[in-house]
């Protein structure tokens, strides 16, 4: 089974994700973390696309579909979730390409809607645990006081994105409607579109979720 999960920054696609990890043995593949990956280990692609990253614009198609198809031909598991990709129509095409050549199809795409006003908050307050990427924030669910993460214990590990500043988030919201919305009205004509609220509390979107998926 392999799905989509199509949302703007901080509609909660990371964090659902992760959970279909735990409870399916489902693959994620983020193409953000692929390539905070690629920037962190100083690869020239990484290079390349920092700057690009850190002003909230998207990288080329080109780029994001080489590493898409490099892990879909690498990795086993029961399923992909793909979290973050695909963003344009061409990315869109490109991954139906792809899973066809692999004898593989969509199952289903889940658009998780949220408020703009919502988002600017959740990602401005933003901070993740480095060693299993749980989501804290400064005002809902604050960074523990001993300081250890409470999904895997690490300590002292909580990062902020360079990009979840709120000049950053605008451009990277004005790329979601310009170029990433239109994917909502190209899954719906295929009848792959299935909306869930990403408004709602994280086990609330959960069950809509596993509802979904059966
Ligand atoms: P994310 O972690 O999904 O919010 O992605 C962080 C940044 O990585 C984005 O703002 C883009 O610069 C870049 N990025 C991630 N996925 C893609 C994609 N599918 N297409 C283009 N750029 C991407």
């Amino acid at each position: 089974m392999n799905i989509i999960l199509l949302g703007p920054p901080g509609a909660g696609k990371g964090t659902q994700a992760r959970h279909l990890v735990e409870t399916r043995g489902m693959i994620q593949l983020s193409t953000g973390d692929m390539l905070r990956e690629a920037r962190s280990s100083g690869t020239e692609m990484g290079k390349k696309v920092a700057a690009i990253m850190d002003a909230g614009k998207l990288v080329t198609d080109e780029i994001v579909i080489g590493l898409i198809e490099e892990k879909l031909t690498t990795e086993k598991g029961a399923g992909f979730i793909f979290d973050g990709f695909p963003r344009t129509l061409a990315q869109a095409d490109a991954l139906s390409a792809l899973l066809t050549k692999l004898g593989q199809s969509l199952h289903t795409v889940i658009e998780m809607r949220v408020d703009d006003e919502a988002l600017v908050e959740r990602i401005t307050a933003r901070s993740t645990c480095g060693g299993c990427g749980e989501v804290y924030n400064d005002k809902t669910k604050p960074i523990p006081a001993d300081g250890k993460c409470t999904n895997c214990g690490k300590e002292n590990d909580f990062v902020r994105r360079a990009d979840d500043n709120e000049e950053s988030l605008r451009t990277r919201l004005m790329e979601y409607y310009k170029k990433t919305s239109p994917l909502i009205g190209y899954y719906y004509a295929k009848g792959d579109l299935r909306p869930v609220n990403g408004l709602a509390d994280i086990k609330e979107v959960r069950a809509s979720i596993a509802a979904i998926l059966g």
